[in-house]
This record gives C-alpha cells, sequence and structure tokens, in this order.
C-alpha cells in the first residue's frame, strides 16, 4: 500500500483516541484529505527549491501528502504538542524521512527560523490577512504561500489584496475547482513574497489571528 495511505489508516486510528480530525470515515478522508491535500501539488511544485513547511498541520494535510509527492525537506507546525507528537510517530513508524514537526506557534517559528522556507502551506487555518501576516517573515524572496480555502467573500479577498504591499506578497493564482466527491468546492489563494514587509514581523504572538492589520 502507497505510504501515503498507510498513513491515513494510521491517523484514522490514533484519531479513536485523541481528537486529530473531524473526518472519520475511510471514503470521506480519501477525497477531503489526500485528494485535497494533493489538489496543491501543482502550486508547492512552482516554488524555488527549498524547505517545505505546513502551518496549523493539524492531523497533517496538506502536509504529509505534500511531502511525500514532492520529497521536499518539510516541517509540520502545530501549536497542540499532541498533535505533533502522535503526527511525528507515525511519519517515523512509517519511515517518511523527509518530514519533522515542530510543537510550537508559527509567530515563534518566526522567530528562529526567518525566512527559511521556500514554500508554505495552510489549510482551515484562519482568514487570508492573517496567513499573510503569519507567513511572511517565513519565506524567503520567491517563496510561495498557498492557502487552501473554502469560501472566500469578497470583503477577505480584497482586505487580502490591499495588504499586498504591506507583507510583500503578490497574489499569483486564485483558482476555484470542485473536488471528485461532485460537492466540495476547493479555492486556491496562491501569493508569492516580491519584497520585504513594510511592518516588523512577526508582532506580538496572537495579534495577526486577533487583530489582523487594516
Ligand atoms: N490543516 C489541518 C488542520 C486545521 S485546524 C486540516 O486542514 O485538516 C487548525 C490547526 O492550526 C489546529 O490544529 C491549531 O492547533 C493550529 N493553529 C492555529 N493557530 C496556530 C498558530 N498561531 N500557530 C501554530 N498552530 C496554530
Amino acid at each position: 500500500m502507497d505510504v501515503i495511505e498507510r498513513y491515513l489508516d494510521e491517523l484514522l486510528v490514533a484519531n479513536e483516541t485523541t481528537n486529530l480530525t473531524r473526518i472519520v470515515s475511510r471514503e470521506s478522508a480519501e477525497v477531503l484529505h489526500i485528494e485535497d491535500s494533493l489538489s496543491g501539488l501543482k502550486y508547492v511544485n512552482e516554488a524555488p527549491e527549498g524547505p517545505y513547511a505546513d502551518l496549523g498541520t493539524g492531523g497533517g494535510f496538506p502536509g504529509v501528502p505534500l511531502a511525500v509527492k514532492t520529497g521536499r525537506e518539510t516541517l509540520l507546525v502545530d501549536s497542540v504538542k499532541k498533535k505533533t507528537a502522535i503526527i511525528q510517530d507515525i511519519v517515523d513508524k512509517l519511515g517518511i524521512a523527509n518530514v519533522s514537526t515542530y510543537a510550537g506557534r508559527i509567530e515563534d517559528l518566526a522567530r528562529e527560523m526567518p525566512e527559511r522556507f521556500a514554500v508554505l502551506t495552510a489549510r482551515a487555518l484562519s482568514s487570508l490577512p492573517s496567513l499573510m501576516e503569519l507567513a511572511s517573515p517565513l519565506l524567503f524572496e520567491g517563496g510561495l504561500l498557498v492557502c487552501y480555502k473554502s469560501h472566500l467573500s469578497d470583503e477577505e479577498r480584497d482586505h487580502a489584496l490591499s495588504l499586498q504591499d504591506k507583507l510583500g506578497l503578490d497574489l499569483i493564482h486564485d483558482d476555484t475547482f470542485m473536488l471528485s466527491d461532485g460537492e466540495t468546492t476547493r479555492r486556491m489563494f496562491v501569493m508569492k513574497k516580491f519584497k520585504q514587509p513594510d511592518v516588523k514581523l512577526p508582532r506580538k504572538t496572537g495579534m495577526a489571528q486577533k487583530r489582523p492589520l487594516k
């Protein structure tokens, strides 16, 4: 069996005792975790060579499938240690050697590893303005932020676009498509770091999500 399928099996078993994902049926997990995660592959592959991080990885999506397919050095980031510990165990057990985990806040990672990453992903984490602020200090110039959105209001989109210059991130793709279940719409919002942000980042921990920049 494919290593991604094995990862999903192990995760669903672990999920019986620890809350890692709401999606518990194998059938819907195939689409909503594996297929959906890999729908970002072509965007991740557009990024320059270099390390990849999945921000707010939860149960390891989209990070684990993308790590397996790209072979990039991958860091799965989540502030909940219980989650990263379980993911690390499964990844070690399956011998997925290019993946490691970071138990901590994205803002702290940015302080420890500024401008280290070529590409970042985020699914079901925060609004676009918050994601942009969290991501910008982690990316080197030319690096990409791949946001997996579902419903995106015009207001959220416009707010994100208004912050492009301040945060040094430019929109390069805004694509909408349907997954194979015929009912899940995915919207990919992809930005490229084109310059240093105008503000000093990260701000105080929590601010990016609690009080997004105007
Ligand atoms: N990406 C996964 C999980 C989404 S839930 C999926 O799509 O299935 C969002 C996750 O982000 C949670 O596990 C939460 O602990 C984590 N998170 C939220 N804000 C964070 C922050 N500032 N730093 C690190 N992790 C964060």
